[in-house]
């Protein structure tokens, strides 16, 4: 095989965020190159290696071996997906960013009509999963429920079954690359950033090997981070809580003073004070929970440490490479 010389700006970059992906590199890799030399004048590849403990790193230098426009970052440990893709984004050179999943189950197929509708002028095409049946109905069910209450929740409507699997134009990239916060919710910085977009309609195929990396507890984190990132209404809404349960207290003592002064003092229930005191002990600790939430967070953004510590990389020392980056913003050159 001949060695392609690498464009340091290339068309078009692949972002692919992998975790303990070793198995799927090859098979990855192979239906992924005729597409991209198909749709691209010229491309490169980006793993962002998110920790991995297999062989997914070694692998991918061997691909690196045979053609430079394969590359890689990888982290010291695991920072999770949402952070791996910010890093993919701040090392990618290409004037569009294709953003896809390791496993296969986004149809690197597709990435023809994303570029197609690019260069009819949009700067961002996101696909769409028609349907969930590759996750399990437990998910499916919760994911759905996660997606009402962002909905009533957030102040940022998110376009139905959009994911990560999307392409960035240069400048769609530039602007998420300004959004220094720590609890990343791509979906929601998407969708906020604007811009001319459009839906593909795509099916979410089975992952080819291994098992998801999210596990219930990942997930939830996930969905917390999601509406606590978008929306304030979880603090606000206490106020109304309390607005509500102070005029029913009004209520009551009325009422009470007047059952007093007709039927004269009345020996009250036990049970009901018992309960009431219970439930609003409740209420308040739930309240007291969702405002220590964000300060946690508040706290962890006003910290102002790295998103990620980039602990190896592939490829990517190349000088003229290094020039072609666009500076990142003010907060990673802390
Ligand atoms: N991933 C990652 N870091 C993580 C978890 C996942 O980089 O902490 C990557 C993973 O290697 C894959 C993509 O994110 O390329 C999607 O993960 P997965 O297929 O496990 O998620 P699902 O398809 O179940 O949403
Ligand atoms: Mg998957």
């Amino acid at each position: 095989m001949t060695q392609p010389q690498p464009d340091p700006t290339p068309e078009l970059s692949l972002v692919i965020p992998v975790f303990n992906e070793g198995d799927n590199i090859d098979a990855l890799a192979e239906r992924v190159q005729p597409v991209l030399e198909r749709c691209a004048s010229s491309f490169e590849v980006i793993f962002v290696d998110d920790g991995s403990r297999d062989d997914t790193l070694a692998r991918i230098r061997a691909l690196n071996a045979r053609d430079p426009r394969w590359r890689a970052v990888s982290f010291s440990r695991n920072f999770g997906k949402e952070i791996a893709i910010a890093a993919g984004l701040d090392h990618a050179h290409g004037r569009a960013v294709v953003i896809m999943d390791a496993d296969l189950q986004h149809p690197p197929e597709m990435i023809e009509t994303f570029v197609t509708h690019w260069r009819d002028g949009y700067l961002m095409v996101y696909g769409q999963r028609t349907d969930r049946v590759a996750d399990g109905p437990l998910r499916r069910g919760l994911t759905r429920v996660f997606y009402r209450l962002f909905q009533a929740f957030g102040e940022t409507p998110l376009p139905e079954g959009a994911g990560d699997f999307r392409l960035l134009d240069r400048k769609a990239v530039d602007a998420l690359r300004q959004m220094g916060e720590r609890a990343r919710f791509s979906k929601g910085l998407y969708a906020w950033i604007g811009f001319r977009q459009i839906g593909v309609p795509f099916e979410v195929a089975a992952r080819t090997h291994g098992q998801s990396k999210f596990d219930a507890r990942k997930l939830f984190r996930f969905a917390f981070d999601g509406i606590t990132s978008f929306s304030t209404l979880p603090l606000k809404l206490w106020t109304y809580v309390g607005v509500g349960v102070s005029v029913l207290a009004f209520l009551f003592a009325v009422y009470f003073i007047i059952e007093t002064m007709i039927r004269g003092v009345d020996v009250p229930g036990f049970a009901s004070l018992i309960v009431s005191v219970m439930f609003f002990s409740g209420v308040q600790l739930i309240s007291l929970g969702v405002i220590g939430e964000y300060i946690g967070r508040i706290f962890a953004e006003v910290k102002r440490r790295p998103l990620y510590i980039v602990g190896d990389s592939v490829g990517l020392d190349d000088p003229a490479l290094q020039q072609a980056r666009p500076a990142g913003p003010e907060r990673r050159k802390a």
